[in-house]
């Protein structure tokens, strides 16, 4: 299914303020003489510091060393899914790479492309690594390209701490609309660890200065659901997790469904709570762990999306360090949000050291806090 799912009611979208000039597909040299020096043990010290590095290295031509790769991991260092992002966008940059190997801590990376070439890309993770992750790493390399591309990646869809598939599709992809950015993403095989092979496909149109962001009022919520993904696994476990769900969200019985995901190699589970707003739909996710009961796997879903509704901002935490980056490369904006997570606080930081932009943020009350993006010069 394409990203947009039926019922949603689709926001207007925006005209992207600066397309990259087609037909001009002369390679730029990029600029070398100014290597940045990341520690990847700062704030978060996960792997998003990598991915950001990787994307605005792509975006800016500037070669970056970084050190103490994803050391706040329990297993730091290059896992395949981010050796995957490396040697991806290593070959849209024709990059330069030292240390791109499972396991590595330290890392350069020296693009000798800044025009990205448009095309039709296949990358393979290999493992049951987040798909939609790599996918946000190569988008603004490609937003930039001369042409639209396709991206074909195969990995997780649905892992732990990452974005799943139906957030990208159905929360992140429309935000972007917003800024004038076309993305189209289309799940064609669901994954989960430990046998991944899940696909996912993505056709991008290039956007390079995506227009202004303003998001400061969430208004009521429109259309509310809540959605039980299931592979492979007895029917009790869907029952149970939307027994909490029913218990507390008090939703018309039409909200509440369980979608059986029979292509998936490996078993899975994923508790969903999406909430459409006028400008914008959150989804809140939770994905099923050997070991975790169905019903703490629900409650941490509800957890999310209960702080979001008491906070009554547009947008959530995780959206909320997702939309920086493409602002920061556009024309800038600024959004109402809960209390930045500490991967928020280290994009700012990361995004600061690249671009030529100042990331504000102030709290306007106990739970709402206000983050100003606005490019320099
Ligand atoms: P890292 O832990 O540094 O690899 O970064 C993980 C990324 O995944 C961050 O951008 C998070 O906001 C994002 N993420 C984690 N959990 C979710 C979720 N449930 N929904 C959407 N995005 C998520």
């Amino acid at each position: 299914a394409l990203g947009t799912a039926p019922s949603e009611k689709v926001a207007p979208a925006s005209v992207c303020a600066q397309s990259p000039r087609r037909g001009k597909t002369i390679a730029m040299l990029a600029d070398s003489s100014q290597l940045i020096q990341i520690d990847g043990a700062h704030g978060e010290g996960g792997g998003q510091i990598l991915r950001t590095c990787l994307a605005l290295s792509l975006r800016t031509g500037r070669p970056f060393q970084l050190s103490r790769v994803r050391h706040n991991r329990e297993k730091p260092g290059l896992r395949p899914q981010h050796l995957v992002a490396v040697q991806s966008a290593a070959q849209l940059g024709a990059a330069l790479v030292e240390g791109a190997h499972v396991g590595s801590s330290e890392l350069t990376f020296s693009p000798q492309l800044t025009t990205m070439s448009a095309g039709n890309y296949h990358f393979d993770i290999g493992t049951a690594g987040s798909a939609p992750l790599v996918l946000q790493t190569l988008l603004p390399a490609l937003l930039a390209a001369d042409g639209v591309s396709t991206l074909h990646i195969t990995g997780g869809t649905y892992n732990p701490k990452a974005p799943p598939f139906d957030f990208v599709a159905r929360s992140f992809v429309p935000a972007l609309r917003l800024m004038g950015i076309t993305l189209q993403v289309e799940l064609l095989r669901p994954g989960f660890y430990p046998k991944g092979g899940g696909q996912l496909r993505a056709v991008i149109t290039p956007c390079a200065r995506p227009s202004r962001l303003d998001l400061l009022t969430r208004g009521p919520v429109l259309q509310q659901r809540a959605t039980v993904l299931s592979a492979k696994l007895p029917a009790h476990i869907a029952t149970r997790e939307l027994d909490v769900l029913r218990g507390a969200l008090r939703w018309p019985a039409s909200s509440f469904t369980v979608r059986e995901l029979p292509d998936s190699y490996s078993p899975g589970n994923v508790v969903l709570i999406e909430l459409q707003s006028e400008r914008l739909t959150e989804v809140f996710s939770c994905v099923g762990e050997r070991g975790v009961p169905a019903e703490d796997v629900a409650r941490s879903c509800l957890q999310e999306a209960q702080t979001y509704l008491a906070a009554e901002v547009p947008v959530g935490e995780h959206l909320a360090d997702q939309l920086l980056l493409p602002m920061a490369l556009g024309e800038g904006g600024q959004f109402l949000t809960t209390q930045p997570s500490l991967h928020t606080l280290t994009q700012i930081d990361m995004l600061q050291r690249f671009l030529p932009v100042h990331i504000a943020v102030t709290q306007k009350s106990a739970a709402t806090f206000l983050i100003a993006v606005s490019p320099v010069g």
